[in-house]
């Protein structure tokens, strides 16, 4: 795609060709999906393609890998079966003993991969409130490896200010790993100093809500990355051929989709905050947004995922999403569709989500429909 010397390209354009190439067997423009689970040696016993068992490596792997780095701006990429296979494949390149720093409020499911799994490891995990910068400095300790942050957070959308944890995970000689799951291209953690991007991309990047995968992406191809690959090749929580195919199809299409995913949320979120029905609405968009100047500094636009909580009672909460006629009732993100969760109920006993609490991921439907559907279940 591009050579040395000439201007960057635009996402839209690494999008789109990232990680493709002319199929030269056939001349097929989108790329074959490569089923076999091995690969023919040569006669002097290497592998002159690069390829020898799928486990390893497989051409759709190795082309989604690589739109994946070009995309996030990193040097190197791991794909994995799903995003939380992605975040245990960097806790599982810690040693028992070793310590990392972690959300409080976070995905839930990677929570309690740490607390349940690697706990049992001895890993050593401090949670800390990632909008408060004393506080992740004060539980730097001699083991500190990696600090773990989710921005924005789910479910209430808090923000952690990557530049200056990034800042004080290297000053501890930690490494910053980012779940970017909710804020693909319209936040860019390598620049702001992160070690690490996570990605679940059944979310954004997939983009249709049919296929499970996660991603790690490296700022440098290092000792580090190496011990990431050798979890992904080893352990072998691999995405088929197939999911990476669906996936990299979905790439191509990614920086439009984020961007109207991020227009329609917006509209809904200002509706929202209107509403009197409505106590209060977390959106990164909203200039009520306690961490707003963060925002905008670190995000652009703000991305399609929002939440509210409604007057009344958790009853109220669980009564509304039966109203709506354009959003579905289900949990997940990031598809054409729009969702709506009541996520406490879904985060297990130690969820600390307030119970009238509604999660939405905005879709790609007309704005005015949703505001619509919104507005006649409100009433
Ligand atoms: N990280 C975030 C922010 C998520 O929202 C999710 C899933 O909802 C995950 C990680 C886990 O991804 P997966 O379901 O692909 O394992």
């Amino acid at each position: 795609m591009k050579e040395k010397g000439d201007a960057p390209l635009h996402a839209e354009t690494v999008a789109v060709h990232a990680g493709r190439a002319i199929d030269p067997a056939t001349g097929a423009v989108m790329a074959p999906i490569h089923l076999s689970t091995t690969f023919e040696r040569a006669e002097d016993g290497t592998f002159p393609s690069g390829f020898n068992y799928s486990r390893s490596n497989n051409p759709n792997r190795a082309a989604l890998e690589k739109a994946l780095a070009l995309l996030e701006g990193g040097a190197v990429a791991a794909a994995f079966a799903s995003g939380v296979a992605a975040a245990a494949a960097i806790f599982q390149t810690l040693s028992p003993n070793d310590h990392v720093i972690a959300p409080t409020e976070a995905y839930h499911g990677i929570l309690r991969l740490l607390r349940g799994i690697f706990g049992r490891w001895q890993l050593a995990v401090d949670f800390v409130d990632m909008t408060d910068l004393a506080a992740i400095q004060n539980a730097i300790q001699p083991k500190t490896k990696l600090i773990w942050v989710e921005t924005p957070s789910n479910p209430t959308l808090k923000l952690t200010d990557l530049a200056a944890v990034a800042e004080i995970a290297h000053a501890a000689g930690a490494r910053l790993a980012c779940d970017n799951t909710w804020s693909p291209i319209i936040q860019r953690p390598f620049s702001l100093g992160a070690d690490f991007v996570m990605h679940s991309t059944t979310k954004y990047f997939g983009g249709h809500s049919d296929v499970l995968g996660g991603a790690i992406i490296a700022r440098d191809d290092d000792e580090f990355f190496q011990r990431i690959r050798e979890v992904q090749t080893i352990g072998g929580a691999i995405p088929a051929p197939f999911d990476c195919w669906l996936i990299h199809r979905g790439t191509q299409t990614l920086p439009w989709r984020i961007r109207a995913h991020s227009e329609n949320a917006q509209r809904v979120a200002e509706f929202l905050a209107q509403h009197p029905k409505v106590e209060r609405v977390h959106y990164p968009g909203l200039t009520s947004h306690p961490q707003y100047e963060l925002a905008r500094r670190q995000m652009n636009p703000f991305g399609g995922m929002l939440s509210f909580e409604l007057r009344g009672d958790r009853a109220a909460a669980l009564r509304l999403p039966n109203e709506l006629k354009i959003f579905t009732r289900a949990t997940s993100l990031g598809g054409v569709e729009s969702l709506i969760e009541h996520r406490q109920s879904i985060e297990g006993p130690e969820t600390k989500t307030p119970e009238t609490l509604l999660r939405l991921s905005i879709g790609l439907e007309h704005p005015d429909d949703l505001i619509a559907d919104l507005a006649r279940a409100l009433t």
